[in-house]
């Protein structure tokens, strides 16, 4: 009887931080949960007994999102398990800090594209097939896609590459009722945060914290409330947008 009772929802990078806050508010409003995750990741099966202790049917899909079989297999389990597919949350993403673009090579440039543009790609493609009017397409950008990282150009660039893919495939699907939003977290604590940047170093998490209006970094649990929203019928006049969750740090 909650806000996504018999919805089936596709999750890449939903066995760690910020996907699986999804994971888990999902199956609190009663979907069946199909987690896609990168197999080098320990937290997947601590991950589906989370998202099984909320009353939810949950599998695990491991492979890279960065192939386009991969993708197309990953949605077609997801099918074959739970008998179609409601939303798709496009999450998986990498990023690697460098001082100056010189440090960066053409495989890490590559790489950030391949799994955080071409990822999101792939997987919705595999999906629309199986998406029918009410379906929902939800995109993790980030704060980055705006206000740019100096430590984090290419990260910076593919996020800014998921902004406008998200508002495109919104007028496209539009006439079909299905919505394509997109997520921009602000600093949240979570493994992609980097040594010395992040969650393993106490102080630079409380200086990135100090930068936002709010004076903290945010949590993966105040995130899976806004893909609630844009997934369920709360959301159903909702499409093209960027939702901002970053603790006031870029006002617009
Ligand atoms: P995380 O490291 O906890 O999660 C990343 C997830 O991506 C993992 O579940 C991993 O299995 C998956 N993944 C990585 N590469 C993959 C691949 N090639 N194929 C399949 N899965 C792959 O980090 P997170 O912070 O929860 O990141 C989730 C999303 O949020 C990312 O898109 C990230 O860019 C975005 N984001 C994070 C922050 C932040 O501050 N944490 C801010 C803005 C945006």
């Amino acid at each position: 009887s909650g806000k996504l009772s018999g919805k089936t929802a596709l999750i890449t990078g939903g066995d760690s931080g910020i996907g699986r806050s999804v994971a888990l508010h999902y199956a609190r409003e009663g979907a069946n949960i199909a987690i896609v995750y990168l197999d080098e990741h320990e937290d997947a099966e601590e991950a589906r007994r989370l998202v099984e202790a909320e009353g939810a049917k949950v599998i695990l899909i491991s492979g890279d999102v960065a192939s386009s079989a991969f993708c197309n297999e990953a949605v077609a389990a997801t099918v074959a398990e739970f008998g179609g597919l409601d939303i798709v949350v496009n999450n998986a993403g990498i990023q690697v800090v460098r001082e100056r673009l010189t440090d960066i090579d053409d495989a890490e440039w590559e790489r950030h594209f391949a799994v955080n543009v071409h990822g999101y790609f792939y997987i919705a493609r595999a999906a629309l097939p199986h998406l029918k009017s009410g379906a929902s397409i939800i995109n993790t950008s980030s704060i980055n896609a705006f206000a740019g990282n100096k430590f984090l150009v290419a990260y910076s660039a593919t996020k800014a590459a998921e902004a406008g893919f998200t508002r495109a495939l919104a007028l496209q699907l539009a006439d079909q009722g299905i919505r394509v939003n997109a997520v921009a977290p602000g600093p949240i604590w979570t493994p992609i945060q980097p040594a010395g940047f992040g969650p393993y170093d106490p102080q630079a998490v409380a200086d990135m914290g100090r930068d936002t209006p709010l004076g903290r970094i945010g949590q993966p649990s105040e995130l899976g409330p806004a893909y609630v929203y844009l997934a369920s019928a709360d959301g159903s006049y909702v499409t093209g947008q960027t939702l901002h969750v970053n603790g006031g740090m870029i006002i617009n």
